[in-house]
């Protein structure tokens, strides 16, 4: 990892595949930007260009899902769209991302935002348990995790995980070993998801204030090409 300390504000990232985004993704970046305060300059969200995990015969090219997301985050100028795993050929992998953050801005403290589902499932990942030495993590409970249940799932990714004082609201902190934190951010979890837009998007219903306007605009724009894609699944 960079320099511990805090010498210099870190930066917030928020990975996914935003097959659209929506206002989950949104709230759960301002939400955190605010918890974090003045350890963030800002939050970048960095859309996959070839995610791992998923099938990515129904998604949306990467063009028009970072365009989407340029045009959401417009309004908040510390909110950006990272376009740098277009950059990369092969599946988009976070160490791969995370290690040009680090190289690019050594001393730059690096936050990684997830739900915990995702968090639990960084065993998956590549390198996933090793992502400690390059980032810390947030991690927004979902379905109604407690504090505890969180320290639980953390020591069950690396059983030397250590609690120790939180500089953030929701007072759970773990120390990881590669020199990480994982901090326990308890925001209320909006019941919004990419998955659910695409059903209700094909079956003709709306999917107004679920999305903001200026992506769902772009969406209107490119009505015929969605619809192939999303029909794919
Ligand atoms: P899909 O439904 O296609 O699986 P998704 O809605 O989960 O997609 P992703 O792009 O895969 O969206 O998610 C990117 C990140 O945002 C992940 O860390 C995920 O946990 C988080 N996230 C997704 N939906 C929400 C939500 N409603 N509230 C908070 N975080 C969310």
């Amino acid at each position: 990892m960079g320099a511990r300390g805090g010498r210099r504000p870190g930066r917030a990232i928020l990975g996914g595949s935003f097959n659209p985004p929506h206002v989950g993704h949104l709230r759960l970046a301002v939400e955190a930007r605010e918890a974090l305060g003045p350890l963030v300059q800002g939050v970048d969200l960095v859309p996959c260009a070839r995610p791992p995990h998923k099938k990515n015969d129904n998604l949306l090219p990467f063009e028009l899902r970072a365009a989407m997301l340029e045009a959401a985050l417009a309004p908040l100028p510390w909110l950006r769209c990272n376009r740098l795993e277009a950059l990369r050929d092969g599946p988009s992998y976070t160490w791969d991302t995370l290690r040009a953050y680090h190289t690019a801005e050594p001393d730059t403290e690096l936050y990684f935002l997830l739900g915990s589902p995702d968090f639990a499932l960084l065993p998956t990942w590549r390198r996933g348990l090793e992502l400690p030495r390059l980032c810390h993590f947030v991690v927004v409970p979902r379905g109604g995790l407690s504090p505890g249940g969180f320290a639980d799932m953390t020591r069950a990714l690396w059983p030397t995980a250590r609690a120790r004082p939180s500089a953030l609201p929701g007072g759970v902190c773990m120390a990881l070993p590669g020199g990480g934190l994982a901090h326990f951010l308890p925001l209320p979890w909006l019941d919004v998801s990419a998955s659910r837009i695409r059903e209700r998007w094909l079956a003709g219903r709306s999917v107004n204030y679920l999305m903001p306007e200026a992506a769902l605009n772009l969406l209107r724009a490119h009505r015929r090409d969605i619809a192939a894609y999303w029909r794919e699944a």
